[in-house]
């Protein structure tokens, strides 16, 4: 049995983790397929999409509101490295080119979205991201949080072998040992479409939780960015329950498409959002040769991934 939780970065005043940090920031290389809560979501919308995404892992130019939900993730884990003092609105604005400055240095491919590397654009575009981290300080007063840990990555093998594997933004853990589990979201793509995907997400971390720790969270919240809004939901024990097994499910259906290549398209309103439609034989295109299930890792999510 697999039980890890990684702290991805930090120096967090008065931050603790329950298990200790591995020696590097990052998870170790190699590991075997597991389940992420986004390749789980790509599967149930669509098994192809899943397929390009996983076993093809054919690569997606990001959008600039992708690149901008990266951008604002990394100032509000940024933010909570600072003393809790000086976590207010215009210090973490500051954050925000020596955060882009650091993106563009890790992801050099991530500067073409900004052409010429025009100073105008990219300045209204960090306007927009600074829109973003304001809103975020509408929603709350990070002044008043400790949070135990942000960007943390955690992993659990199910009693089933299942191996789920996943980021969260950030765990806030009470003294009398509740666990709330937080999620920004900053997408351009209207609310409701995103909202069954985000509490699929939080649902994920919450059974990861439970596994690792024994304790149900007592709760799930998204902070949605672009209107200033939150979501909270508390999760009980029978419903991880059953969430557990249906992730089991998703899983066995994964394998099977695995086996034998058939991922089929699944259209809908989601399509126009989908890199893929050249490729897709429900808009005429045909998908490369099938390469055969990927070793070693089906399960991994971007830092777009993490950022929608
Ligand atoms: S275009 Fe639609 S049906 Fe085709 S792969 Fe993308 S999400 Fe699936």
């Amino acid at each position: 049995m697999v039980s890890v939780l990684w702290p991805r970065v930090h120096g967090m005043a008065g931050t603790q983790t329950a298990i200790e940090p591995s020696p590097t920031d990052e998870p170790p290389r190699g590991r075997r397929p597991a389940l992420s809560p986004s390749r789980a979501a790509d599967f149930k919308q669509c098994p192809l999409l899943y397929r390009f995404r996983a076993v093809d892992r054919i690569p997606e130019a990001p959008s600039r509101a992708q690149l901008r939900g990266t951008l604002v993730h990394s100032v509000l884990e940024k933010l909570f490295a600072l003393p809790q003092a000086e976590r207010v609105p215009e210090k973490a604005k500051e954050l925000l080119e020596p955060a882009w400055a650091e993106l563009s240095e890790e992801r050099p491919e991530w500067t073409e979205l900004f052409p010429d590397e025009d100073q105008e654009e990219i300045s209204s575009w960090l306007d927009s991201a600074a829109k973003l981290v304001d809103s975020y300080f509408g929603l709350e007063d990070p002044r008043r949080l400790d949070p135990e840990a942000c960007e943390v990555h955690v992993e659990t093998e199910l009693g089933s072998g299942v191996l789920l594997r996943g980021y969260i933004d950030r765990l806030d853990v009470a003294p009398t040992g509740e666990i709330r589990v937080v999620d920004y979201k900053t997408g351009a793509a209207p609310r409701e479409i995103g909202e069954a995907k985000a509490m699929f997400q939080m649902k994920f971390y919450a059974v990861v939780l439970w596994r690792l720790r024994g304790v149900v969270p007592r709760q799930l919240k998204l902070m949605y960015l672009t209107d200033g809004q939150a979501l909270a939901y508390t999760p009980d024990e029978p419903e991880l329950r059953r969430f557990e097994r249906t992730l089991e499910a998703i899983w066995q259906a994964i394998l099977r498409a695995g086996r034998t290549g058939d991922f089929r398209p699944s259209p809908s309103k989601l399509c126009g959002w989908c890199d893929h439609q050249s490729r897709c034989p429900s808009f005429g295109g045909t998908p490369p040769e099938y390469p055969g299930w990927p070793e070693p890792d089906a399960g991994d999510e971007s830092p777009l991934d993490r950022a929608d």
